[in-house]
């Protein structure tokens, strides 16, 4: 069972009518054979039509090996009976955007070769994201630039398209970017004499209709380099959400577009400056705090500061510089945070009390003997806790 494929004559059929041949399935999903179609079936990286069969929405279409395209029905509708004549309309805007994609792929794909020696490999026009593979790794940026400033000089130049099945005589002298994949009924389409490769797929009728091509990225792929790309109704969509991106971080930063990487460039800057700037009040704040706590007392320091995690830190590296243990707390919201840091000459095992401690209050935590970090639950009385494990390992 074969279906005539009525969009190789003419991709801009928006309607058609039918047959009804047979009901099959695809993927357990029931579907539809026609005697002909205007719906194009998922092949070479196009994705497939969408729209209406007599009446009822068409979710998928597929191709057999046999040359039967099945139209998959949404669920919870009859199929039109075997036999019946049927209107078939495609979901238009869906197939338009996948024509501008498909023939922008066609377009880039030839720029690339010219312009970057990178021959593809495969094509995806995903729902997302259109990505082309290509045969070279890396690319110079200025050699994708080069590319895409000629499709977008063949798209404006308006090319005619055309599609066609030549006699194998014809086919000889075509000089084909690829070679096809069957070996009888070749179709090809030509871009005016810019590019000619074989294809099956719907494309524009010229190249102005591509409306515009831009590469959006590319990454190392298995040797390869995919080529992430838009093209059409999806490319000004696409320009036109980054562009309001732009426009709101340059409102937010109260300059022009322009003046973006500047302006954020400054903001790096003073954040880099206003950290440096925090770490020495850290550090003059901690020398204060850790003196206080020293002074008066003998030994180990066992007490809660006031501050976070990293004052705690600098305020224990600062007890063991005047040569005494530091076992530091640190309450906070999600609990309190805990420092211990060990003075040379001390025999304070700091990861096994740490590690006690935690056990015992259900926190948690540890380290080496020299210096432990860890989290016990909020409001727990620190000198209480310490001591009960000390006491717990004599
Ligand atoms: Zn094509």
């Amino acid at each position: 069972m074969t279906t005539v494929r009525l969009y190789h004559a003419d991709s801009f059929a928006r309607a058609f009518t039918a047959r009804v041949l047979a009901h099959s399935t695809w993927r357990d999903r029931p579907a539809v054979v026609l005697d002909q179609t205007g719906f194009y079936p998922e092949a070479g990286g196009q994705g497939a039509d969408h729209g209406v069969l007599g009446g009822v929405p068409i979710i998928d279409v597929q191709h057999d090996d046999a040359g039967a395209i099945h139209h998959v029905v949404e669920a919870g509708h009859e199929r039109p009976a075997i036999g019946a004549e049927v209107a078939g309309a495609i979901d238009w805007p869906r197939r338009r955007v996948h024509m501008a994609l498909h023939t922008g792929q066609h377009v880039l794909s030839a720029a690339l070769v010219k312009e970057a020696n990178a021959a593809t490999q495969s094509a995806r026009l995903g729902e997302n994201a259109c990505t082309i593979d290509v045969a070279r790794d890396p690319i110079p940026e200025a050699e994708l630039a080069r590319a895409e400033d000629l499709a977008n000089a063949v798209i404006d130049d308006d090319l005619a398209i055309r599609a066609w099945f030549p006699e194998a005589g014809e086919l000889a002298t075509l000089p084909l970017r690829r070679e096809p994949k069957v070996d009888d009924n070749v179709r090809v389409l030509a871009i005016g004499d810019f590019d000619y490769s074989p294809c099956g797929g719907t494309h524009c009728a010229r190249t102005g209709q591509i409306g515009s091509i831009r590469i959006l990225g590319t990454e190392r792929y298995k040797g390869l380099t995919r080529i992430t790309f838009v093209a059409g109704a999806r490319a000004r969509a696409e320009l036109a959400a980054r562009d309001r991106i732009v426009r709101g971080l340059a409102s937010a930063f109260t300059c022009g577009p322009a003046e973006l990487p500047p302006a954020v460039d400054k903001l790096r800057r003073d954040l880099q400056a206003t950290r440096e700037a925090l770490r020495d009040q850290t550090r003059q704040l901690a020398a204060l705090v850790a003196a206080s706590l020293a002074s008066g007392t003998d030994g180990a320091v066992i007490a809660t500061v006031d501050g976070d995690a990293e004052l705690a830190r600098a305020v224990a590296s600062r007890l063991v510089e005047l040569g005494r243990d530091a076992l530091l707390a640190a309450p906070g919201a999600e609990g309190t945070a805990v420092v211990m840091m060990r003075a040379a000459g001390s025999a304070l095992d700091c990861g096994g009390l740490l590690g006690a401690i935690a056990k015992a209050s259900g926190g948690r935590g540890g380290g080496r003997p020299d210096r432990a970090e860890g989290r016990v639950p909020a409001g727990i009385d620190w000198p209480a806790a310490v001591a009960a494990a000390i006491a717990a390992r004599a």
